[in-house]
């Protein structure tokens, strides 16, 4: 409701000549005349019903009260009169009256305006008439006059021009009441339209507005998942598509098929035609597929030349790819030449069980394709079970991998890289496990090569950084100041920001140097470009870090190579420390290593040294740095101080002279 209701309005105002002239009375009547006042807003504002009932109750109420003190006076100063005994019964009626209208069946509308009618004419009657007769008749007995000379006596007073004057008033108010109420119904029903009018404004605007809102919505929607270039779904678009799929409550069992689709010699195409007329050949192509996939199936443009395609029912795949191609064959007319497409796809048949993600399925089918391409010059290929179940393990081994790291489930376990003769521990390699909840104590085979070429494999490099760079802490603490090597994948030390990165790490361990850590990299990593390479490798070490060769002798660094990579140690590979005793050919590789280590100026370290005899032949080709079971496999951190406290180097090896190096 508006605020522009008028409050309560005195439709039966004070009026002087209501006076009997005995104030109790005059006063209760005021109290009567109020309620009255407040019933008719009540009616005329047309508030709740019960609102009304309960005035009316307490007009009744008040009634009764008033009547019965008004008869006691009567009584007491009349004595039993009759007149006395009409005016109660007078009373009485009016109670009567009033409950047969409320219980009356009619309209309730009606019932109020007839009940409201006969409220003011009774009350203006009730006060003008009959209790200022009986007052005046008090008065005069009052003033000695006996009872009959005193109604006489009011009866001529109360005539004539008096009893005009009362029944214009009576008229008055009878009239005015009804009409007010009548003009306050409509005024408030014209209030009610107002706001009932402006709240439908209100409503048609905030609809209005709504309906703009969701067409914008609609628009950025369009933007967002379709192809402008052909009209069809864009990647996201099928991925939506697909997720809804999948997301579906019934499936049909064997039910969907995505497929991933490539043009043939598109490139060639665009060269010969120009960008215009290749795009133009999409747009054709893409509305002659659309012409020939059923309804519920769903097309999209996922890149330059490449679509994808959903086949709810999958068992027509066939036939539908089959459709697909018949149609790009058909000659397409471009600017007076004639061309028709071919192309390759990959299939992916959706699983009956497991939901996969919409996002590893698609990735399912573009693998498919590549192999499809590799393969066949055009045509399709189907994801086999094998590729499935494989493609599946590595997924979930991922999931769980994230969640480990989470959960912090790995460990680091390390192993001493020792003088062989000095004894002196020149540093501790790190090296990974994962205390798995289910499978135990597994070592990295099980999981590294799994995020090989991941992301996840640099959140696993950066944990060993830190944590390795605490357990240093950790032991300094305990007074054994130690170094330490962390091994680098390759794609974590080819990611953009390796250098910042390491050099935030190495900032949240101020106590500790960063020339004791030592970065272990495959020469594969470095191999790729090698100036970056090497720009990287000098940016670290500027830092402080050194860095060392992994696997050497593994890969296929040529000698020049060799010379520009600015890494400190050689760390030959175990291959070649194996079989020493008896392989002659192994021996040779080892001594040229050795050599070669030492016209560029590198240190050498053995890997795999599991025989003391295996350390006397190196230490007698020069090699005096080794790491192996010969010494200790890799150990908990917790183990390392007792270690290294304890670690005497064989006699055999300490009695080996620096000298006797060749
Ligand atoms: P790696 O860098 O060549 O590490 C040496 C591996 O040889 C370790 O295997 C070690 O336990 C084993 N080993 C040491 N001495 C001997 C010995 O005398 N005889 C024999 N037979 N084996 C010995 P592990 O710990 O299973 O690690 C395997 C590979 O996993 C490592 O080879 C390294 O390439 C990789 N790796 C381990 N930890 C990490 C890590 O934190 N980050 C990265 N990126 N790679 C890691
Ligand atoms: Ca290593
Ligand atoms: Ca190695």
């Amino acid at each position: 409701m508006t605020n522009n209701v008028p409050s309560e309005f005195e439709i039966f105002p004070w009026n002087r000549n209501f006076e009997t002239g005995i104030d109790d009375i005059d006063q209760q009547h005021k109290v009567l005349v109020n309620i009255l006042n407040r019933l008719a807003w009540h009616f005329a504002s047309d508030t709740s019903e019960l609102t009304s009932d309960q005035i009316l109750d307490e007009l009744l109420s008040y009634a009764a009260f008033h009547f019965k003190f008004e008869e006691a006076i009567w009584n007491k100063a009349l004595s039993e009169d009759e007149m006395a005994r009409n005016h109660h019964d007078a009373h009485q009626m009016f109670f009567v009256q009033v409950e047969e209208l409320r219980n009356s069946r009619e309209p309730q509308e009606e019932v109020l305006t007839r009940l409201f009618d006969f409220l003011t004419r009774w009350l203006a009657f009730h006060i003008l008439e009959s209790d200022r007769r009986m007052a005046l008749t008090v008065e005069l007995v009052q003033q000695g006059l006996g009872l009959s000379e005193a109604r006489n006596r009011v009866d001529s007073e109360l005539s004539g021009s008096a009893s005009v004057l009362v029944n214009a008033l009576l008229e008055i108010y009878g009239k005015l009441s009804s009409s007010t109420i009548q003009l306050m119904r409509e005024k408030m029903a014209r209030l009610r339209a107002e706001d009932e009018l402006s709240r439908i404004q209100h409503e048609r605007l905030h609809q209005a507005l709504e309906e703009q809102a969701l067409e914008y919505q609609q628009h950025l929607e369009t933007l967002a998942y379709t192809d402008a270039l052909t009209g069809l779904w864009n990647r996201n678009g099928i991925v939506r598509r697909v997720r809804e799929y999948l997301g579906e409550e019934v499936r049909p069992e064997n039910s969907a098929a995505l497929v991933s689709i490539d043009l043939d010699n598109f490139k060639d195409l665009n060269d010969c035609l120009g960008e215009d007329a290749a795009d133009r050949l999409l747009g054709l192509l893409s509305r002659r597929w659309l012409d020939a996939i059923p309804a519920d199936a769903c097309l999209a443009r996922t890149g330059g030349d490449e679509f994808a395609l959903l086949l709810p029912d999958a068992n027509h795949a066939e036939s539908r790819l089959e459709a697909l191609r018949l149609t790009a064959r058909q000659p397409f007319e471009l600017d007076g030449v004639e061309v028709s497409a071919g192309f390759t796809a990959g299939v992916v048949l959706f699983p009956d069980g497991a939901v996969e993600d919409a996002d590893i399925l698609l990735r399912q089918a573009d693998n498919t394709l590549y192999r499809a391409k590799h393969e066949m010059r055009s045509g399709w290929l189907y994801l086999d079970a094998g590729e499935r179940s494989q493609y599946r393990a590595r997924q979930l081994l991922l999931e769980d991998i994230r969640r480990g790291l989470n959960q912090d489930e790995f460990r680091l376990y390390y192993q001493p890289k020792v003088n062989l003769r000095t004894g002196e521990v020149l540093g501790l390699e790190a090296l990974i496990r994962w205390q798995h909840p289910r499978k135990g104590l597994l070592s990295p085979i099980h999981f590294l090569p799994a995020i090989e070429h991941h992301t996840l494999n640099i959140q696993v490099g950066e944990w060993v950084l830190r944590e390795s760079l605490r357990q240093l802490q950790c032991w300094d603490e305990q007074g054994a100041n130690l170094n330490v090597s962390v091994n680098i994948a390759a794609n974590h030390l080819q990611s953009d920001n390796f250098t910042g990165s390491l050099s935030q790490i190495l900032a949240g361990f101020p106590d500790v140097d960063p020339a004791r850590l030592d970065l272990e990299i495959l020469e594969t990593a470095a191999l790729g470009e090698l100036d970056k390479a090497v720009k990287m490798i000098n940016d670290c070490r500027q830092l402080g870090v050194t860095f060392s060769l992994d696997d050497f002798g593994t890969g296929y660094s040529s000698l020049s190579y060799l010379k520009r990579l600015p890494v400190n140690t050689l760390k030959v590979d175990r291959e070649f420390v194996s079989g020493i005793e008896d392989n002659s050919e192994n021996l040779s590789i080892l001594q040229g290593v050795i050599g070669l280590s030492r016209v560029f100026g590198k240190q050498v370290v053995a890997e795999g040294v599991e025989t003391v005899r295996q350390g006397e032949i190196l230490l007698s080709l020069g090699c005096e740095c080794a790491q192996g079971f010969a010494m200790s496999p890799p150990i908990e951190a917790t183990r390392i101080p007792a270690w290294v406290t304890n670690w005497q180097t064989f006699p055999e090896w300490a009695l080996t002279r620096a000298s006797e190096n060749p």
